[in-house]
């Protein structure tokens, strides 16, 4: 197995390895830190292994797990979120919803079974999603990448595919463009929309935005990549002065 550059990781503070979540808030933060860590550091991948797993959802995790517990070297690629579909977007959310819907179905029914009716059943949807995903992140670290390396098995993150019959390759996490980070601030900020960006998607003239000390108009503009635990500034123009 190879990886095409095992150290790169990427920076999730940024927003951009944020993988669609909303908000980023610290919910959503540590779920992040254990289902794809923006520090993260593939290992050196070994020349050989028993069970090389593509995909770190239930089904990969069972069996990755499952494999190392019985002696096997295991390699597990995930591209996108450890837990895959179930912690993420299905068996997870989807029972803390229904949990939530029983309970104000419930008391809404709860005069008729002979109790009396709470005087303000309403449902409150942003505390029901808060919910959501404070029990996400208190469960994601059981399908973290850093239990699954401690239960020993080599965990990379990064698309996997096929390089040939007994050989698999892993592209490892891209850097972020600063085009993707005025993306992932746009969503959570849209008051900031247009006013970084022209209509055409080119930077707006008076923005100025450096890379240590060069200015990204020098580099490659809105296309350049920003390394790992690169911060970027925005500041209010100072106008006439
Ligand atoms: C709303 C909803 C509710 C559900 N509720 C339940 C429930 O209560 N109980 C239950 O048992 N099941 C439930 N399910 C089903 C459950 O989510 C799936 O059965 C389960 O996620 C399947 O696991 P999997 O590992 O096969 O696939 P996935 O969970 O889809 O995982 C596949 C993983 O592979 C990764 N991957 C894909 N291609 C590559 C690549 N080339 N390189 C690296 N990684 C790659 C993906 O990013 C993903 O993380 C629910 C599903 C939904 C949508």
């Amino acid at each position: 197995m190879t990886t095409q550059d095992p150290k790169r990781a990427v920076d999730a503070s940024s927003g951009l390895a944020s993988f669609g979540l909303q908000p980023l808030d610290a919910h959503n933060r540590d779920l992040l830190t254990n289902a794809h860590p923006g520090d993260w550091v593939n290992p050196e991948p070994a020349d050989r292994y028993n069970l090389v797993v593509l995909g770190g959802g239930t089904a990969g995790l069972v069996t990755a797990a499952g494999s190392a517990g019985l002696g096997a070297k295991v390699a597990l690629v995930e591209k996108h979120l450890m837990g895959g579909d179930c912690l993420n977007y299905g068996c997870v959310p989807s029972k803390t919803l229904i949990r939530s819907a029983r309970v104000v179905g419930e008391l809404k029914e709860a005069a008729r079974v002979g109790f009396g009716a709470p005087p303000h059943v309403q449902a409150d949807f942003a505390a029901v999603m808060e919910r959501l995903r404070r029990i996400r992140a208190r469960i994601s670290h059981v399908d973290s990448a850093r239990r699954f390396r401690s239960l020993g098995v080599d965990v990379f993150l990064g698309e996997a595919r096929f390089a040939g019959a007994d050989r698999v390759e892993v592209e490892a996490d891209h850097p972020a463009t600063v085009a993707e980070v005025f993306a992932a601030l746009e969503a959570q900020h849209p008051a900031l929309r247009r006013r970084l960006t022209d209509e055409q998607g080119a930077l707006r003239r008076h923005v100025n935005i450096y890379l240590g000390n060069d200015n990204i108009r020098d580099l490659s503009g809105l296309e350049t990549k920003l390394p790992d635990g690169s911060e970027l500034l925005v500041l209010p123009s100072v106008a006439g002065g």
